[in-house]
């Protein structure tokens, strides 16, 4: 075997995974596609403060600090929520994504561009991947183990036939210009005709910039052809007057998985990151998740070379520590969008008008949390009955309040 690991993709998750096994002190090589680390950044780059602690990228990252958010619904009503404490990081993500490979590196991995992984075949003792580069030259690696970090259209995970997310969210997504408002404040817009099944964002990156974009789930989109660059244009047409001075700088788009894996090993193999759907079904944050569930990944990557022992049996920990993690709040997410996808903008509508008074808004200013949801979705069913039976029984509990 030339290596212990091989890590399919070198996003952060992939980095911060192969950081951790080669600091072991075993052979680690990383597979990234593109011709370098973080390009092209396909993120807006909004994450907790214990996303940063546990990236181990340092504080230069961070590009401003935000204190709240403004909640357009589709009609009239606005939810202000703005407070003292920081409740989310702008981070320059093409730095992020950077340290964290130096940080592989400086571990002892190795990182290899325009190394895309096109085929793998299980050999005596792990597995062998072919890497192609651009000009269509083959190389061929094994490993031990082989870890999937390989973003949400996953080659790895489609080798081995594990079932995919069912839902993927198509977003457009810009660095623009934006003369300084309230730099503080996160503005977000819920409107299922605009952004059907998803949201539309401006979070404000500072130094007169923001990262904007919009997204829409094609289970939701009613057979309709949304392209996220038209819904873009829709949402700067309704809101003139906070779009009115913005310039486009450089856009970009994606694709959120959203789902809950159930299986994600196999012999010899670990999927990770958004190749897992490590994510919040609620926001698409998937920077926390996928950091987190790496940890685990690499911890069980390196029992697994110490017993010598790669047999889904064994790699099966892993399954069950991340969920052990996170598993309780992507259940929760999930439930929260469920509900979310069936909500009608009259439902939207009347949820905002009804938090915006000055108890509910401290009440969700004190428990929201970016990365736990299920924090404030708690507080919220023990103070209002109705909201709680709401998260249970879906939408008619609402509308018996209304
Ligand atoms: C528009 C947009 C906005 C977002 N905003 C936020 C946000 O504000 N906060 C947040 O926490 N999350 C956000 N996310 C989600 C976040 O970007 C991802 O969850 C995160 O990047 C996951 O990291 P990863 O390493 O698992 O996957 P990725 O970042 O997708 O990295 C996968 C890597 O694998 C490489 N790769 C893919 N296939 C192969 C192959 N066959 N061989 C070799 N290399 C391969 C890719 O080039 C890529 O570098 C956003 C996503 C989008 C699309």
């Amino acid at each position: 075997m030339n290596y212990d690991v091989i890590v399919a993709g070198g996003g952060p998750v992939g980095c911060a995974v192969a950081r951790d096994i080669a600091a072991a002190g075993y052979r680690v090589l990383v597979l990234e596609e593109h011709l370098e680390i973080g390009a092209p950044v396909q993120c807006a780059g909004l994450i907790s403060n214990r996303a940063l602690e546990i990236s181990r990228v340092p504080s230069t990252v961070v590009l401003n600090q935000l204190k709240g958010a403004v909640v357009y619904a589709p009609g009239k009503s606005i939810l202000e929520l703005e407070g003292k404490k920081v409740y989310a990081l702008a981070v320059d993500r093409l730095a992020f994504d950077r340290s964290l490979a130096e940080q592989a590196r400086a571990a002892g991995a190795e990182i290899r561009c325009d190394m895309r992984a096109v085929k793998f075949a299980y050999v005596p003792e792990g597995i062998l991947v072919e890497a192609k580069n651009r000009a269509g030259e083959s190389g061929f690696f094994s490993g031990r183990l082989l870890i999937g970090a390989d973003g949400h259209n996953s080659v790895v995970a489609r080798w081995l036939g594990i079932p995919r997310p069912l839902e993927k969210i198509s977003l457009y997504a810009a660095e623009v210009w934006w003369p300084e408002q309230n730099s503080r404040m996160a503005h977000i817009f819920l409107d299922r005709d605009l952004a059907p099944g998803w949201f539309g964002w401006i979070f404000p990156a500072g130094h007169n910039r923001a990262r904007v974009g919009i997204g829409y789930s094609p289970l939701v989109a009613e057979g309709r052809s949304a392209s996220p660059r038209l819904l873009f244009n829709q949402l700067k047409d309704k809101y003139p007057l906070l779009f009115r001075e913005m310039k486009v700088l450089q856009n970009t788009g994606g694709t959120i998985p959203i789902g809950f894996l159930r299986q994600t090993y196999a012999a010899h193999v670990m999927l990770v990151g958004d190749a897992a759907a490590h994510l919040k079904p609620v926001s698409g944050g998937g920077l926390f998740f996928g950091l987190k569930a790496g940890e685990h990944c690499a911890d069980t990557a390196i029992k697994a070379l110490q017993a010598q022992n790669f047999t889904p049996k064994f790699l099966s920990t892993y399954q069950k520590k991340w969920e052990a993690a996170i598993g309780q709040e992507v259940s929760c997410g999930l439930k929260l969008r469920e509900l979310f996808l069936k909500m009608k903008n009259e439902d939207i509508e009347f949820l905002l008008g009804f938090f915006n008074k000055s108890l509910w808004r401290k009440l969700i200013l004190k428990y929201g949390d970016l990365d736990y949801h299920s924090r404030l979705a708690a507080r919220l069913a023990t103070a209002l009955p109705w909201f709680g039976r709401f998260l249970t029984d879906g939408l008619r509990s609402l509308t018996q309040e209304k």
